[in-house]
């Protein structure tokens, strides 16, 4: 079971991201990222999208070794496999490889995905592609290499589909830090959240001391893996997840 959430890319966008809204639906396409990365998760490549990602490319769905967020709703044409027929007939699954993840996970969660999408849009089981399918290129490239080889592949596909799919999560957290001595410092890990996380910060004064408070994170899934963050970037001893 794979926790769901949507961080979608706004319509005005998606338009200038995509073909536009025909998507065909045909084909449920495979792919890695190939961002080996530290912190190159799911997260990470949704606000990518949203951020109006600068290689001119787009998918649906990402998925790491925690969560699946969707950036684009099923009906838009993305550009990810190098063809029409792809981009105007399928439905984008990018699986993440940061290096600080789980991969066997990762792919446990996008096997759990693909069920739940192919039962929502009534694909067959026969029109789950790998991007190589399409345009020939060696993607998804550890699937390709035989780490989780497509046929065991397939096989979490067709077991995910027995078990219950989870609901998607629509409640909202923030991260509130432990209080800083100094402005100098809580601006120093704000920057921090702000640059390498690319997150919404706000410091605040709690006399006589700081604290950081992020932008909002949908579902608890993602409050817990922003803690996480926080804690392993040692950006705050103390963090508290609270109600947005
Ligand atoms: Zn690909």
């Amino acid at each position: 079971m794979v926790t769901i959430r949507q961080k979608l890319v706004p319509t005005s966008q998606a338009l200038k991201m995509t073909n536009g809204k025909n998507n065909a639906k045909k084909y449920l396409v495979v792919h890695e990222t190939d961002n080996t990365s530290v912190g190159a998760d799911a997260d990470a490549h949704a606000r990518l999208q949203i951020n109006g990602n600068s290689r001119e490319a787009s998918w649906h769905w990402q998925v790491d070794d925690q969560e699946a967020v969707q950036s684009f709703e099923h009906f838009w044409e993305c550009w990810a496999t190098g063809t029409y027929v792809g981009n105007s007939q399928g439905i984008q699954v990018e699986i993440c490889v940061n290096s600080d993840g789980n991969y066997l996970k990762a792919v446990e969660n996008a096997a759990s995905l693909i069920a739940k999408i192919i039962k929502d849009e009534k694909i067959t089981v026969q029109n789950i592609v790998q991007h190589n399918h399409f345009s020939g290129k060696n993607c998804p490239r550890n699937i390709r290499a035989g780490k989780v080889s497509w046929t065991q592949f397939m096989d979490m596909v067709k077991k995910a589909g027995d078990v219950q799919i989870p609901p998607v999560e629509t409640r909202k957290y923030r991260i509130l830090t432990g209080t800083y001595s100094t402005l100098k410092a809580a601006e120093s890990a704000a920057q921090v959240m702000k640059k390498s996380f690319g997150w919404l910060v706000y410091i605040e004064k709690d006399d006589p001391y700081y604290r950081i408070k992020t932008g909002t994170f949908t579902g608890i899934n993602a409050a817990k893996n922003a803690e996480i963050k926080i804690k392993n970037a040692k950006l705050a001893q103390v963090t508290y997840i609270k109600d947005a």
